[in-house]
């Protein structure tokens, strides 16, 4: 499994190896755990008592097996620390309380005024102050995690297309109004590692993580770490140029994939093909449900095209899995199979499989797996989890 550690390591990497073991298999004893990391059994009990100690952990119950008496196991106590996951949106903020598995214990939806960053900094810092009580007693929030589609890097929204913002330090912005840690990123970039950590990407290496809501992003995680690139701008797969004469993007460009197959972008050639401005999501879903066709050819058409982008995707990350999120998953096989045959005919190798996993407090979520994160420092670690030298 490539998870040899080193006995020289510093006790924080040893601390990641151990938590990252835990969180990808569940619990284990201090003698499977020695196995598998190569670790001494003095080093491991020595980190294991530690964690304990703080909490962290806890001891599972010993079972007794065809062998005998099994060794106690140990396990993440996952309710020991809390995050607050924010997704920033246009006109509102979707906020949820969550534990280090980033399983919701709190989730609601607040409304901002405008998309301005001192609007947004307010409804976060009102969000916070309401989840807080709903944290159990004696459990502590850690860190808020900030989702929000742009260009992010150490914090900064270098740039917003769609709130309009340039260079905007919005995790400082929000830090010291609130006193707690707050790390922000890109929406997709929240939802893939969120994917990563606890989804359907846990046991895999190479992974597209999809969305398809307002926008259409894809991430790629790359040998097990999210891929930020040089700038903050990896992932933005909807600002692909699909047709050169087509509508005008939300990036200033021409015929972008996501101008033409955002959620938004389907429901809105719904309305004008059915002369019916107040069509909503569902409408289109529901057409296409009792056969209607030109519903299910605009969900085809759709689905066709982004599953061409995504076969050049594919072509370049080769991933294992692509993970779809966003709330046009609800058009479910109406989208996917069409895409899933473009992306069988366009892929150069093996295409992916695209399975959508969304649940409607998936971004935020998301956005609090920044702030878990930071516990198991994943991205820091490398991604075979192995113990290093300092
Ligand atoms: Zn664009």
């Amino acid at each position: 499994m490539g998870l040899k550690g080193d006995q020289g390591t510093s006790r924080a990497m040893n601390r990641r190896l151990v938590l990252n073991l835990l969180r990808a298999n569940g619990p284990l004893s201090r003698a499977e755990m020695a196995g598998i990391t190569g670790l001494s059994p003095a080093t491991l009990t020595f980190v294991v008592s530690d964690l304990l100690a703080e909490n962290v952990l806890i001891e599972g119950k010993s079972t007794i097996g065809a062998a005998g008496r099994r060794p106690v196991p140990v396990e993440i106590n996952y309710g020991s620390r809390l995050a607050v996951g924010l997704k920033l949106m246009v006109g509102s903020i979707d906020c949820v309380l969550t534990d280090l598995a980033t399983t919701t214990l709190h989730a609601t939806r607040i409304e901002v005024a405008d998309q301005s960053p001192e609007s947004m900094v307010a409804g976060c810092v009102d969000a916070v102050a309401y989840l807080s009580k709903f944290a159990p007693q004696g459990a502590q929030i850690t860190g808020v995690g900030v989702a929000m589609p742009g260009i992010v890097q150490a914090g900064i929204c270098h740039r917003s297309f769609r709130f309009g913002w340039s260079d905007v330090p919005i995790a400082s912005m929000i830090a010291e109004r609130l006193h707690v840690p707050v790390w922000v990123d890109d929406d997709i970039n929240a939802f893939a590692l969120a994917q990563q950590l606890f989804g359907l990407g846990r046991h895999h290496r190479t992974v597209g993580a999809l969305a398809i809501g307002v926008g259409i992003s894809c991430a790629a995680i790359i040998d097990g770490n999210v891929h930020h690139g040089a700038h903050g701008s990896a992932g933005k797969l909807g600002h692909i140029t699909f047709d050169p004469q087509g509508p005008l993007c939300e990036c200033g460009r021409a015929g972008c994939l996501q101008a033409m197959f955002s959620e938004p972008a389907m429901v809105e050639e719904w309305r004008t093909l059915t002369g019916n401005p107040g069509a909503v999501r569902q409408d289109l879903l529901a057409a296409a449900e009792v056969g209607d066709a030109a519903a299910i050819d605009l969900l085809g058409r759709a689905g066709a095209g982004i599953g061409q982008t995504l076969a050049a995707f594919c072509n370049i990350v080769d991933p294992e899995l692509i993970v779809v999120g966003g709330e046009a998953v609800s058009f479910g096989d109406f989208l996917f199979d069409p895409m899933r045959r473009t992306l069988a005919k366009h892929c150069t190798w093996t295409p992916p499989k695209v399975e959508p996993h969304w649940a409607d407090d998936s971004w935020a979520r998301g956005a609090a797996a920044l702030a878990t994160q930071q516990l198991f420092d994943f991205e820091a670690s490398d991604g075979a989890m192995r113990a290093l030298p300092v």
